[in-house]
């Protein structure tokens, strides 16, 4: 067996009670590396085609990536992964903190489960114990009761992820939390953790993860961290960037990008994390506003969206918080008197935007206690509060009564309404369960023309930034194997980074931006290079921060010596094996169309993104031929599964 693995994965079948170590051979590392790399490989060979991911067959696990647990900066991460809940493509979602790291610890490159235990249960992985364990003593707490529960049980050094009242209650827009507050939270996987009777893994392990040439290892580990962390910017830039958010105005006059020097960058994300973009994208209408029906500037302006601004988030915080070996530290806890909270997560700005501008709240108090519910039941807050404004919309055209609404009067921005249904969408009570599983679900139940106003990509609702501002994030958007993600490799999006600078030899085509073929080109090459990315456990923010010593990490941990070229080799087998999954489960890709509203079908009459539409359906024609895979369909060329060691996907597809 090769360094920089443990080349093995611990299968729980809970229907039987049983533990099963399974060895993986190095050539699949080197193939798929980790994460969801190893989780797409592993899932399609073992799970049946098309169930219902709620059915005990259906398999889910969670993967740290390749770098994962190593000192490699940004690489806390891990992803949990299965048949989403919620669309029924291949589902993956990717959490930080500390957890990640702690699979690695008990020895393993994955957790997977399958089954269903007869009564709620969770499982401890301690030294070399495996235990399934009666689960009645947490099973109906949130995620941070249940950690402080089973902390007084196990010692205060373990670390759990569970599911919260929203997974044990079957949601299909709930997710798996870690570290009090970090989630896996969009697919819906924490439904399937839910239907498996299976509260939480708790683990505490003392592995060491071997390191091939561990001094060079280090050695770039220090040389990167000192180059972006020592020379912090002087006093007065520091000042002016801890004003960004106040510049919102200036931001959309003069169209002023994001991009900047790796330094300044880093002390924005330090100072404010991603809720630096409150203000600034409602002000681009980046930011959609009132269910994507309106215009920021004129609808959600600048005196409401202060409210929300990263300098006002800032007076609440009481300490930085981040992710497991990050340079950079972008989270925050808050301490909120008004709401007696004493601890509670820095909201992101997804958060902060699908239940302010989206909504058009601007209630900053109430965004603090939504995000702490969310953070409690673990809930995807982009899916609920999407949820949250299309109940709205039906509610403002007569589709939902008061009566049916159990007496809440659900009127834009009505703070107190979105807190009380947001409630009762976790506990499944009243029209709670009608919303519960989000909103296309919710529309099917509903009827009339409610369809109208659930702006989801195949029942997925779609996060929060506009693709008439990074029109490639319609592309992605729609035709990714998990659909309405904007963590999904749109190039427009991810050039914020930009990419180019990230990872020596690895460059889009010259000239990119004008020319719509080498744009698709450049999509290939950045959707290649963002799943290994991902499958290597770093954050996406990892991008931001310049340049990057990532193949040499791999290379140092494994003794490899892959290039570029192999990078995206392993990247586009992955992203295939994704889409091959999607396709396999009956989801014609290729048909999918978003919602006018997003695209601009019409076009606004006025503001930022006046006249812009978006066509996508050309650009993927192109990314496919790319890709090697068919233009008219999606589906990857039989010559191209078999160049990738695809072969076993053929009679699936063909
Ligand atoms: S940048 Fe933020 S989200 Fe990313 S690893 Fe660091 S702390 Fe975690």
């Amino acid at each position: 067996m090769g360094t920089g693995f443990f080349g093995k994965v611990l299968w729980i079948n809970l229907t039987e009670e049983s533990f099963e170590e399974l060895l993986i051979p190095e050539e699949t590392y080197r193939q798929y590396l980790g994460g969801y790399g190893l989780a797409v490989k592993l899932i399609y060979e073992t799970m049946p085609a098309r169930i219902n991911p709620l059915d005990p067959e259906s398999i889910f696990g969670f993967f740290p990536g390749l770098l994962t647990g190593t000192a490699a900066p940004f690489s806390g991460r891990y992803m949990v992964a299965g048949k989403s809940p919620l669309t029924g493509t291949w589902g993956d979602s990717n959490s930080g903190g500390s957890f990640g790291p702690e699979i690695k610890k008990c020895g393993y490159d994955a957790i997977i489960f399958k089954g269903v235990a007869k009564t709620p249960k969770y499982v401890l992985i301690q030294e070399d114990k495996k235990e399934l364990l009666e689960a009645s003593g947490i099973w109906g707490l949130d995620i941070i009761e249940t950690d402080f529960k089973l902390k007084e049980k196990h010692g205060k050094f373990i670390k759990t992820a569970a599911i919260g009242q929203a997974g044990e209650n079957l949601s299909k827009i709930s997710g798996i939390a870690n570290d009090k507050g970090r989630i896996a939270a969009r697919a819906g996987l924490g439904a399937i953790m839910g239907s498996k009777n299976l509260k939480a893994l708790v683990l505490k392990g003392n592995n060491k993860i071997s390191i091939y040439n561990r001094d060079k290892f280090l050695e770039l580990v220090k040389n990167y961290n000192e180059s972006r962390t020592q020379e912090a910017p002087n006093r007065l830039i520091r000042s002016i960037l801890k004003n960004v958010p106040r510049l919102a105005k200036t931001i959309r006059r003069f169209r002023i990008g994001f991009a900047g020097p790796p330094k300044m960058i880093r002390e924005i994300y330090k100072s404010f994390g991603t809720s630096v973009g409150n203000t600034i994208s409602a002000e681009t209408n980046d930011s959609p506003i009132k269910n994507w029906n309106a215009i920021g500037m004129y609808d959600f302006p600048f005196n409401k969206s202060q409210n929300l601004s990263a300098i006002k988030i800032q007076k609440y915080k009481i300490r930085e918080y981040g992710c497991f070996s990050c340079p950079v530290q972008c989270g925050g806890i808050l301490k909120v008197p008004e709401i007696n909270l004493d601890e509670t997560h820095l909201p992101e700005y997804e958060t902060c935007c699908s239940f302010g501008a989206l909504l058009l709240n601007h209630d900053l108090i109430s965004i603090f206690e939504i995000n702490d519910l969310c953070n409690r039941a673990a809930i995807d807050t982009i899916s609920t509060g999407a949820t949250i404004a299309f109940a709205i919309e039906c509610f403002e055209n007569g589709l939902l009564t008061q009566e049916e609404t159990d007496g809440l009067e659900l009127t834009w921005g009505n703070s107190k309404a979105i807190v009380e249904l947001l409630k009762k969408i976790i506990d499944r009570e009243g029209i709670g369960d009608i919303l519960a599983d989000g909103s296309k679900i919710a529309a099917e139940k509903i009827g009339k023309e409610s369809i109208n106003y659930a702006i989801t990509s195949l029942g997925s609702e779609i996060a929060m930034h506009n693709p008439r501002v990074f029109p490639s994030l319609a592309f992605t958007y729609n035709y990714d194997p998990t659909p309405g993600r904007h963590t999904a490799a749109s190039i427009d999006f991810i050039d914020i980074g930009p990419i180019n600078k990230f990872q020596k030899g690895f460059r889009l085509p010259k000239g990119w931006k004008k020319n719509e073929k080498k744009k698709q080109v450049g999509q290939m090459l950045t959707t290649c290079f963002h799943q290994v990315i991902n499958s290597a456990g770093l954050c996406m923010f990892s991008t931001l921060f310049g340049s990057y010593p990532f193949l040499d990490l791999i290379n140092m941990l494994t003794d490899w010596n892959i290039n570029v070229d192999d990078l995206i080799k392993i990247g586009l087998r992955i992203q295939t094996l994704r889409q091959a999954f999607t396709i396999r489960e009956g989801v014609e890709v290729a048909n999918n169309n978003l919602p006018g509203r997003v695209t601009g079908h019409p076009p606004d009459k006025r503001g930022p993104t006046k006249g812009i539409s978006i066509e996508y359906e050309e650009f993927f024609k192109g990314y496919c031929s790319e890709m090697g895979w068919n233009p008219e369909n999606g589906y990857p060329l039989k010559e191209t599964l078999e160049e990738l060691n695809l072969g076993f996907v053929i009679k699936d597809l063909y």
